[in-house]
């Protein structure tokens, strides 16, 4: 199939780390594949990365030849979940993600293959670069969406949080395009692949000419790259101002630790410079929808259930055994953290190592 047909494309652009392929972009291109699915549309990922592979006239090194089989892997988890194209865009300075370099990537590539919608993960960098695309295209964007169907005359209507999550507002879009849509990460998820017959898909790779100032950016934003983004995690574990001192942290970082989770905090802990604002989980911080949220000694005040109440299983411990954030958890303990939370890493640690 070709992206240059009268159909509707969808775009996605894949985020990826050091472990390959993110979650959240699985997630994405199902839900995009389902919206296709419903009005014969494209599914064509964008993947922007480093150019390792060389040529294949038979000289490639061998790095070149694990890079390439690395590629050909990715494209058939993201031909398998749903892509019809998977685009490679490469250049070393894409290697890892900027906004500069990524969007004028993207631009160019824009310039030349069509996209009607854009889907991006609503994730730090996401939701970084689908504000610089909207204001360089100068198209609208719906942030942070939940749900997404397809009208009677063709159109993707999307759902997303509105008001602090207090209420959910289905938008439309109208005018130039592509219409840029982040989704939620751990919303989407679709089912296991290698249930259904193996899909067939292209494979397209492309070298990127970046400007002068990539490299520079490149080496600016290494210590931010290598930060785990709360709002892809399946497991958070979140500490308020009961945890009493920055040091304290140190338990849930443990804690973290044996479950895999990564760790949030709230506003004033944050405030108080005890957590960097990236963990802010919130209102004004970041929206959470984890398999599961351990809330430790967080009150429950409205602007921070704004941002996990979605979370699919809450334990909460708090001393207080009338705090509000029991009235939204599966699972509460009364109890002080610093005694709680070592007990449970102790658990954990046990049954997870059984
Ligand atoms: C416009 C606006 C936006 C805001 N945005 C956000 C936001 O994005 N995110 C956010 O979190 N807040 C936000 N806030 C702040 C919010 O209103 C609350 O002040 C904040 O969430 C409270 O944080 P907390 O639960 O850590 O602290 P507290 O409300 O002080 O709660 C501490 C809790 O710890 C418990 N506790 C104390 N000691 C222990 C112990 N040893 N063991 C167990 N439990 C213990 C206490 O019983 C208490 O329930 C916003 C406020 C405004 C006005």
């Amino acid at each position: 199939m070709n992206a240059n047909t009268s159909w509707q494309v969808f775009g996605v652009v894949i985020e990826h780390d050091a472990a390959g392929v993110k979650p959240v972009s699985l997630e994405m291109i199902n839900a995009a594949r389902k919206l296709a699915d419903q009005i014969s549309a494209t599914v064509v990922a964008f993947y922007l990365c480093r150019d390792d592979g060389g040529g294949d006239d038979g000289n490639a090194t061998a790095t070149q030849r694990r890079q390439l089989a690395a590629e050909e892997k990715v494209a058939d988890a993201l031909i398998q979940n749903g892509a019809d194209e998977v685009r490679f865009l490469t250049h070393p300075d894409l290697n890892i993600y900027i906004h500069e370099n990524y969007s004028f990537a993207l631009m160019r590539q824009l310039e030349k293959s069509r996209a009607d919608y854009l889907f991006l993960p609503a994730t730090n960098n996401g939701k970084e670069l689908s504000a610089v695309l909207s204001a360089k295209l100068g198209v609208g964007v719906a942030t942070d969406c939940v749900a997404l169907s397809v009208s009677g005359d063709g159109d993707v209507a999307a759902v997303r949080p509105v008001f602090a999550g207090k209420a959910l507002a289905t938008v439309r879009f109208r005018g130039k395009t592509p219409h840029i849509l982040t989704l939620r990460p751990n919303i989407f998820r679709g089912t296991d692949p290698a249930a259904a017959v193996p899909r067939r898909g292209e494979i397209f790779r492309e070298d990127v000419a970046l400007p002068e100032f990539s490299h520079q950016a490149q080496r600016l934003v290494k210590k931010a790259a290598s930060q785990l983004d709360i709002t892809e995690a399946r497991i958070v574990v979140a500490g308020g101002l009961g945890m009493q001192s920055p040091a304290n942290f140190k338990l849930l970082e443990e804690l973290a630790e044996v479950l895999g989770a990564a760790v949030g905090a709230s506003r004033p802990v944050v405030d108080n410079g005890w957590r960097e604002y990236s963990n802010q989980v919130g209102q004004t911080g970041r929206t959470v929808s984890p398999d599961l949220y351990i809330a430790c000694g967080i009150s429950g005040s409205v602007q921070h259930l704004a941002g996990m109440s979605s979370s699919r299983c809450i334990v909460a411990i708090n001393t207080d055994a009338h705090a509000a954030i029991f009235s939204v958890a599966d699972y509460g303990i009364v109890g002080d953290v610093i005694k709680v939370v070592p007990a449970l890493t102790h658990e954990f640690r046990k049954v997870l190592a059984a």
